[in-house]
């Protein structure tokens, strides 16, 4: 049997661990959380949903939608968790996290293929083919090897994790449920209304909350993720840019009709539907003040806090500089690297880099050519951005339809939707090509 092994089982870890088994490989997987947790960790199994609980749109008109359509389709187990662990959240494929992480968990530890290490990795042996998938928060000294590897080439930026609270401290009286432009059948979120002036305080209290970065920012320049960026470091862009954010009141008028000036959105966070993330709200406020400006929302005035939100570090590599498309090391043919480390951005397309990660080191431990998709798909899209990104100022991609080929003959006037219908159709049927050639 010939062995691989892999470090780190998130959910790139976890993708790649559990396809290489099936092809049967001796999987070694090895994960440090439960010996030296990182501080977004709560939980002890695999595959842990650090912030959000959603995987974002389901509908096949938007990237990501169509991005889980491919995974579906190339067996992801991810996506299987997903399904398996779904809560209600209108077009979204949100999950309860602890049956998610328990369903991967549970598929990689009882795989007679894969022996799972729980041990901090400091060191690798370069000679066996491996996988790297140790995310964004990979360990310090692991980060050094990699840098050692990598003749140093290391990016770093910070990011934050959203608070959650419990429904039952949500006074409905105030708060109503409903998804924005009603889609889907039933009413999944929760919306907290805010008047002009009870926005104008709030923002007034947000911008001058106490922050808690300085521990961990030191003497680096502090950079946002911008697809997390943190609520209060939103704010202080201009008082009107959380109305185009986090707290858009578009789509979400009261049940009686009226508008709203601003709107907070609380999402379900666990099947039992006792627990609701404010969204968009990822932050770096203190935790007091979290307590004294988030209980300022309408609705939210007794709000008890499960957790609160937090800030951290995260990492990724010059991916355009370093990887080939087979996102294989460019210095050294039996490493490959996966997940948010490659610079890609979301669960979703972390896993779904973990998968073609997987796909290509079999490829390569058979002696045949790496294969990625095409870039006319949305998983291949996002590998070909990061293989051709420009590596002085790379930063992370989600999936999103300008990154994918434009299509060919394709007449404007048709608009838009029609346009991402059949960017999604080719998209399907080019992962069906690129199925059936590896
Ligand atoms: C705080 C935070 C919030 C985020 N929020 C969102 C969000 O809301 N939505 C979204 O789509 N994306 C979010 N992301 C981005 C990204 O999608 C997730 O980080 C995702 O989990 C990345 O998947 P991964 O498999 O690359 O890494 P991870 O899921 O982080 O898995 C890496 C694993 O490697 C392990 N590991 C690290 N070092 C070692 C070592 N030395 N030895 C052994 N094991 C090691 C870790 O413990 C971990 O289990 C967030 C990222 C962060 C950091």
């Amino acid at each position: 049997m010939k062995q691989v092994q892999i470090i780190g089982a998130g959910l790139a870890g976890c993708e790649a661990s559990y396809y290489l088994a099936n092809k049967g490989y001796s999987v070694t997987l090895f994960e440090s959380k439960n010996i030296k947790p990182n501080p977004v960790q709560v939980s002890k199994g695999f595959a842990e949903l650090v912030c959000s609980n959603s995987l974002r749109s389901n509908e096949l008109t938007n990237a990501v939608g169509t991005l889980k359509a491919e995974m579906r389709l190339l067996n992801s187990l991810i996506i299987q968790a997903a399904e398996f662990a779904q809560v209600p959240a209108g077009a979204s494929l949100a999950v309860d996290r602890v049956k998610f992480s328990e369903f991967i968990t549970s598929k990689v530890k009882q795989h007679p293929n894969i022996k799972v290490v729980e041990q901090e990795v400091v060191d690798f042996d370069l000679t066996i083919p491996t996988i790297i998938a140790s995310g964004p928060l990979t360990t310090p000294d692991l980060q050094t090897q990699i840098q050692k590897l990598l003749d140093n080439d290391d990016f770093y930026f910070f990011d934050a994790v959203a608070p959650i609270i419990k429904k039952e401290s949500i006074n409905m009286e105030i708060a109503f449920r409903k998804n924005r432009y009603e889609k889907g059948d039933t009413s999944d979120y929760i919306n907290c209304p805010m008047n002009k002036t009870q926005y104008d305080q709030f923002y007034d209290a947000l911008i001058h909350g106490e922050v808690a970065i300085s521990h961990l920012a030191g003497e680096q320049e502090l950079k946002y993720f911008e697809g997390c960026m943190p609520v209060e470091a939103m704010a202080k862009r201009g008082p009107k840019t959380l109305l185009f954010g986090p707290m858009k009141p578009k789509g979400l008028r009261n049940l009686d009709g009226t508008n709203n000036y601003a709107v907070v959105q609380l999402r379900q966070d666990d099947a039992k539907d006792s627990l609701y993330n404010l969204v968009g709200f990822q932050t770096n406020l203190k935790w007091p003040e979290q307590k004294r400006i988030f209980q300022m929302i309408p609705g939210l005035e007794n709000a008890e806090f499960v957790r609160y939100g937090v800030m951290h570090k995260n990492n990724f590599i010059n991916s355009p500089k370093l990887l080939n498309l087979g996102l294989q090391l460019k210095t050294n043919p039996k490493i490959f690297f996966a997940g948010q480390i490659t610079g890609v951005e979301g669960y979703v397309e972390s896993s779904v880099v973990g998968l073609i990660a997987a796909i290509n080191l079999d490829r390569f431990t058979q002696g045949l050519e790496l294969l990625s998709p095409p870039s006319t798909t949305v998983s291949g899209a996002l590998i070909h951005y990061i293989n051709n990104a420009s590596p002085i100022d790379f930063q992370p991609m989600k999936a999103n339809w300008g990154i994918v080929d434009e299509l060919e003959n394709f007449n404007k006037q048709d608009g838009k939707v029609q346009k991402k219908t059949l960017l999604s159709e080719r998209a399907i049927s080019e992962i069906k090509k690129y199925i059936s050639q590896i």
